[in-house]
């Protein structure tokens, strides 16, 4: 690796970092139908306004002990958090799809996924202002990304739309109760919109995977069998279609190389 390879991925991850500061606000204001403009960041505690200098992702909560400067009530650590890991993507990103109007492409992806996965994750709500935008917004997938056609995409809005939503019906006739949230059907659709029929298959078989291990992992952990645990579901839906679109051709060449 060169010395100016190494230095655009340093540039990435600090705009990486930038937009997941970015993130943050989108996490906490967009389900309180707040604007994410204005104003600027401030203690949610004691409403000191939070300077410029002081706004740095990551290192200012580090250099603040993770502690707010005026009534030191404690900061979230989720904040440095939600930074760091979308300044990995960034980095990741241009590691594998280079300085490409693609790559910028699937970093928003990503970035709206880390929204609806935190947001999911608080509230158990993916809210229609992300996702239902995102099925036209991600459909333009076919004019950036080489490997995707239009119709792929097409398909991917009506397979990842229809296929949650069968489930969902199936469900409710089974159980007389809600299983599978219309969230989790429209976020399917805008996934499908962006990596097309092939990848909503993959990513219904992978989060499937992830969330029979992760239930497990905390049943045991905390010992408790319930079945109707409410985990929310649409972070499994994101992370697998992450894995796809990083590792999703090796993985089913893989899979496929096995049976054969
Ligand atoms: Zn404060």
């Amino acid at each position: 690796m060169v010395i100016s390879e190494i230095f655009i991925i340093a540039a990435v991850s600090v705009f990486g970092a930038s937009v997941g500061s970015f993130l943050n606000v989108c996490i906490y204001r967009i389900p309180a139908s707040k604007s994410i403009a204005l104003p600027g960041s401030f203690c949610p505690v004691c409403k000191y306004s939070i300077p410029f200098y002081l706004n740095i992702p990551i290192l200012s909560y580090i250099i603040l002990l993770g502690k707010c400067k005026s009534c030191h009530t404690p900061i979230s650590i989720r904040y440095p958090i939600v930074e760091t890991i979308t300044a990995m993507f960034a980095a990741a990103t241009f590691l594998k799809f280079g300085l490409t109007v693609e790559a910028l492409f699937w970093f928003a992806f990503i970035s709206v996924l880390i929204v609806i996965s935190f947001i999911d994750i608080d509230l158990q709500i993916i809210p229609d202002i992300l996702s239902i935008p995102g099925i036209f917004i991600f459909a333009l997938s076919p004019l950036i990304v080489e490997s995707m056609s239009l119709k792929d995409s097409l398909l991917g809005i009506l397979f990842g739309g229809g296929s949650l939503y069968l489930v969902a019906v199936t469900y409710y006739f089974i159980r007389k109760d809600e299983g599978m949230g219309g969230g989790d059907i429209k976020l399917l659709a805008m996934i499908g919109a962006a990596i097309g029929w092939k990848g909503v298959a993959f990513t219904i078989f992978c989060s499937s995977l992830l969330g029979t291990l992760a239930g497990a992992f905390i049943m045991v952990a905390t010992k408790k069998a319930d079945a109707k645990l409410r985990i929310p579901f649409g972070p499994y839906l994101a992370a697998a279609s992450v894995i796809y679109i990083f590792k999703g051709e090796a993985i089913i060449n893989w899979y496929f190389g096995i049976l054969s």
